[in-house]
């Protein structure tokens, strides 16, 4: 199955198997948009901007092979329980964000962990598989000084000691200390290609209007490259609809996987 996302002139096709969705929760104003905004195009800004939710879309070409991540900068007090509900379960990694001088941010990544389990064990028990969870929590804005630290190392290292697929990282957005580290170790227990990361590929832009196609002459262009990747000017959140048939295709799509599995081993 091909995905088609159109705008101006701007058409890619990106294999469903080859779409990520990085789900981003945590109480407000704990610096998620200034952790996604690292990733996006390595700024940081002082200033708080509240989000109700944003919405962004990175595309790559990794040797050739088109790949796709949506990343979902969530608010964090969601008036609407049954939207970070959805969100969770259309989520492929996570990461969940507090501030490591707001001891309450510390409890509600607590709630979202233990609220992702339980949604996530609901879509398991249809999948009949156990449920891999790539997720990252992070301590940010370690750049404040000790004496305002409300929130202890092996704490944060207790929420995810019992999980290969789940780590602790404390971070600062604003100094960009172990952002890199943090998503390369989130991407490689998703197992996505380490390409994806954002100091591991080269960056390039494309103006409304654009067309990215992988044109001989820009093939040519890009050739000495193994990876490039762009944010995509036109991404929108899909609708709650579109949400659904999302979840339902993963299901389905792990369903066959494990029934091809089956086939192989038996
Ligand atoms: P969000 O509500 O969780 O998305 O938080 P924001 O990313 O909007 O950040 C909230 C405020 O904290 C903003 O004023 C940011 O500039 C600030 N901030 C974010 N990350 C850091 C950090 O690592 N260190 C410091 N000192 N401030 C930060
Ligand atoms: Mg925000």
């Amino acid at each position: 199955m091909m995905k088609t996302m159109s705008g101006g002139n701007c058409t890619l096709n990106v294999p469903a198997k080859n779409s990520y969705r990085m789900v981003v929760l945590g109480a407000s104003r704990v610096g998620k948009s200034s952790i996604v905004s690292r990733f996006l195009n390595g700024r940081f800004d002082d200033q708080y901007t509240p989000t109700i939710e944003d919405f962004h879309r990175k595309v790559y070409n990794i040797r050739g092979d088109m790949y796709q991540l949506d990343i979902l900068d969530t608010s964090g007090n969601h008036p609407f329980p049954a939207m970070r509900r959805l969100s969770i379960l259309t989520g492929d990694v996570f990461i969940l964000v507090f501030s490591l001088d707001n001891r309450e941010s510390f409890d509600e990544v607590k709630r979202l962990q233990k609220q992702i389990l339980e949604v996530k064990s609901c879509l398991k028990n249809k999948t009949k598989e156990s449920a891999d969870l790539p997720m990252v929590i992070c301590g940010n804005k370690s750049d404040h000084s000790e004496i305002f630290r409300k929130v202890r190392s092996d704490e944060g290292e207790n929420l995810v000691s019992s999980d290969e697929n789940c780590a602790y990282f404390e971070v600062s957005a604003k100094k960009n200390t172990n952002v890199d580290e943090m998503f390369y170790v989130l991407f490689s227990m998703a197992k996505l290609p380490h390409e994806m990361s954002p100091s591991l590929h080269r960056k390039i832009s494309i103006q409304y209007g654009d067309t990215f196609q992988p044109k001989p002459f820009r093939m040519r262009r890009v050739k000495d490259m193994d990876a490039y990747g762009m944010i995509s000017p036109f991404a929108r959140r899909p609708s709650v609809n579109s949400d659904l048939k999302y979840i339902k295709s993963k299901v389905l799509r792990e369903g066959q996987s494990r029934e091809r599995e089956k086939c192989t081993i038996q």
